[in-house]
């Protein structure tokens, strides 16, 4: 029943700020709504936006920007059976596939509400397809950005990896340096500048491991690991609290499941990289 669910019938992916509706299945799940449960909740359809999703089905995300819009937020109670949730938090609850669906429909919805007008002329843009609008006056074309941003575990031999805790995670676990690629750079550049401003290190063999979607708002996480060769840690203070090498055996609080950080710490504990 749930896997034909993913096959048939467009959901809507609705947003109000950061937040999804999502409906309650039977049991503790959750998974978002079809186009028509929504409109039966009494949400109109402006602005809904065609989002087709790696799978090559097509669904509708609409952005909710006023609470006037959104009824159901002004009553002190959702109706039974309804949720919000934050697009972070439900990748906790929603199936796999549903919380990169959801991903995409975000990232379009930004990508939407920040190409209203031309760039370089100013003028109103004009919709050619689901991913492409055009100026009608000097012909600049714009597509949803994607901010890529690299993020590498650092080894010491075999059992110690570096952690750090910069100053914007949510949260007091430790994680891994990353940091955004700038013009002009390849991925392993980038890769080595980071570790070198962030901590000071040295680093070496720089292997590609994974990647991932990071819809936060638009992102691209492509994620590293690299051999320490020389150095102290001398931390740049105003991104990063903490800094040091971890032995496996006393990991602190660690990234949760959701990031591509905690994956590549999972691969090195599994002696995987
Ligand atoms: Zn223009």
């Amino acid at each position: 029943m749930e896997q034909n669910d993913f096959e048939h019938g467009k959901r809507c992916f609705l947003f109000y700020k950061e937040n999804l509706l999502c409906k309650l299945l039977e049991g503790k799940s959750l998974d978002v709504p079809l186009v028509e449960e929504v409109n039966a909740l009494g949400f109109g359809a402006e602005g809904r936006l065609d989002v087709v999703v790696q799978d090559g089905t097509q669904h509708v995300a609409q952005q909710l920007y006023h609470p006037l819009e959104a009824p159901l937020i002004n009553q002190p109670t959702l109706p039974s059976g309804w949720q919000w949730i934050g697009l972070r938090a439900s990748f906790d609850v929603l199936p796999l596939q549903r919380y990169l669906q959801a991903g995409k429909a975000s990232q379009i919805l930004y990508w939407d509400s920040h190409s209203r007008f031309c760039p370089a002329c100013g003028t109103a843009t004009e919709q050619i397809n689901a991913i492409t609008k055009r100026c009608p006056r000097c012909h600049y074309e714009i597509y949803p950005p994607i901010a890529t941003a690299i993020i590498v575990l650092v080894k010491r031999g075999e059992d110690e990896l570096l952690l750090v805790h910069a100053r914007n995670f949510r949260g007091s676990f430790k994680g891994l340096v990353a940091g955004f690629l700038e013009a002009g750079e390849t991925l392993e550049q980038c890769v080595a500048r980071e570790v070198m401003e962030e901590t000071g290190l040295q680093i070496a063999h720089i292997r590609y491991v994974d990647s991932q979607s990071w819809p936060y708002p638009s992102g691209l996480m492509v994620g590293f690991v690299a051999d320490y060769v020389s150095g102290e840690i001398k931390m740049q203070e105003e991104e990063l609290s903490t800094a040091a090498f971890y032995h496996r055996d006393h990991l602190p609080e660690i990234p949760r499941k959701v990031s591509i950080a905690r994956r590549l710490i999972d691969l090195w504990i599994e002696r995987k990289i």
